[in-house]
Formats: structure tokens, sequence, C-alpha cells
């Protein structure tokens, strides 16, 4: 299911039947395991292998992969075709392999999802292997999308933290960028912020743009979505009007932000003296969405 507003978003095209109802039983996912037609990638720390150009997911028969810990796969769903497909953590080889920030946008709307829930899924569980109440080892259940806890049986589910990310604009309709100091030179981009506990997105947008730039937001209107596993956010895009123009930046987050015309900012863009955020971020489609193209360079 698409966004009307932001169009098939690079990370969010999946188009993977997820298939919950066979998550749990153990019997099934062994003979798909087992079924050479099933399709298994490897992630190693948010790398996988990939081949052809444009890139595709290099798949794998699970029989191709001796010495994998098959208790360590991780079911993602079934094809059109009815092909089980799962991915592993495991060792690659040292060529042919990409992150999702360099293939996201470049993979099919099939392999794209599925690289996705795959790199969240190697982060979570990579940084989930304890219980949280009782600090015993955890174990991989209902494949890959439960860990369970060895002495008190609890269930622990993917952690995903939502974040607001916005366009945010002025009475002339020009938009506030900034600029974070630990981000490349020149790279200024849409402000963004986690949600917390208690609030909701509209207070979050608002509070997280104040926070920034002390600019005061009045309205916000959510327009899309899309995953950001690095490691694990939910980036919740937003469209907002300020009621305020004078920017004073937090010098923490924030160490430059400016308002931009369309124009100025086409100008700025092809003079190389400000540089956007990759293509494959919601970030870049929600600052060409207000622009009404894209902003190629
Ligand atoms: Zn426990």
């Amino acid at each position: 299911m698409d966004s009307p507003l932001l169009p098939s978003l690079a990370l969010s095209r999946g188009t993977i039947d997820r298939a919950g109802r066979h998550r749990a039983d153990a019997g099934w996912l062994d003979a798909r395991w087992k079924d050479d037609s099933s399709r298994v990638f490897v992630v190693s720390d948010g790398r996988v292998a990939v081949t052809g150009d444009p890139p595709a997911l290099a798949l794998l028969a699970p029989s191709d992969l001796a010495g994998i810990d098959s208790q360590q796969r991780w079911f993602l769903g079934l094809d059109a075709d009815d092909t089980a497909v799962f991915a592993v953590p495991g060792d690659l080889p040292e060529e042919g392999t990409a992150n999702l920030r360099q293939v996201g946008a470049l993979l099919s709307d099939r392999d794209s999802g599925l690289m996705t829930t795959a790199v969240a899924l190697e982060a979570w569980h990579t940084h989930h292997t304890h219980c949280p109440r009782c600090g015993a080892p955890t174990t991989i259940s209902d494949g890959g999308m439960v860990r369970r806890c060895t002495v008190d049986d609890s269930l622990h589910h993917p952690r995903v933290d939502p974040a607001v990310i916005m366009t945010v604009v002025d009475g002339d309709d020009r938009l506030l960028l900034g600029h974070q100091a630990r981000w490349p030179a020149r790279r200024f981009s849409t402000l963004a912020g986690f949600v917390e506990p208690g609030e909701s997105l509209e207070q979050a947008v608002a509070r997280e743009v104040h926070e920034e730039t002390s600019i005061v937001v009045t309205a916000a209107t959510y327009i899309g979505s899309q995953p950001w596993p690095f490691p694990n956010s939910l980036m919740l895009g937003f469209h907002a009007h300020a009621a305020t123009t004078e920017i004073t930046v937090d010098e923490v987050e924030i160490s430059e932000a400016a308002w931009f015309t369309r124009d100025q900012l086409a100008a700025a863009v092809a003079s190389g003296e400000i540089r956007l955020p990759p293509r494959v971020s919601i970030a870049r489609r929600l600052i060409e969405r207000w622009h009404g193209t894209s902003l190629d360079r």
C-alpha cells in the first residue's frame, strides 16, 4: 500500500506477503527451509550480496548455505509464486555486497522490501540477545519475529522507533531547512526527531521544530512514512505551517538553518552551495515534493 502524497518511497515498496499466519508453525517453516525452491540471502552488518545492473538481491537455495545455523533464520514471507523467502545472519564475500543506503533506491520493489526488513531484523536480533526483564538469554521464535526468554518465557517483539520528519513552510511558502554539525559539509535537510513517550505525532513535530529552530508550528499534516532501519526507525513524514519566521538554532543538534524559496534552493543545489540528502531518504522526497521537481545533483 502506497502513500498518495509520497508514492514509491525507496524503502516503502515491499511487495512480499509477510504470511504471519505461518510464523508460529515450526513444522511448516522447517519444510519450507528444506524445500530447495525456497530462497534465502545472508545479511552481515547491514550488507547483502547483490548481482547485476540494476542490482538485485543474490538469492540462494537454503541448501547452498552449508554451515549456516538454520535456527537463526528469519522467515520474511511468500513471494507472488508462493516461494518462501528467508534471511540469515552470516558472513559475506569481500566483493559484490552493498548496504541499504547504496542500493535501497535501485532494487526492485520486492527486493527493496526484503532487504529493508532483513536489515531491520538483523539489527534487532544483534542487540536484543537477552531478556530485558531478567537478563537471561533469549532464543528466536516465530520465524524470527519474536525472541523468547529461556527462563521466564516472556516474549519480545522487534522494536520500531517512530520519528517525525517534516517540511515546514512559512506564509510565503518558503521551506525551512537545517544543517546538523555532525552531517557532511553543506548538507541541508528537513528537521526531524524521535517521538517521546506520551506525545502525539503532531506534538512531536511542533516540539522538534521549536527546539531546534525556535520556529512555532501551527498545523501539521501527515503525508507518508518510510522504514529507516539504521537501526530501527520509522520515519513519519509531515507537512507543517509556521506561524513565525525568526530562526534561533539550538546549536546542539542544528548548527545552521534558513528559509529557502524554490528558486533559491534550486540555485544553491545547482551551484553546489548546498547538498541535499540522498534519494533513498524520505527527507529528499519531502523536499522535492515541496519544490515540485526533482532536484538532481
Ligand atoms: Zn527473562
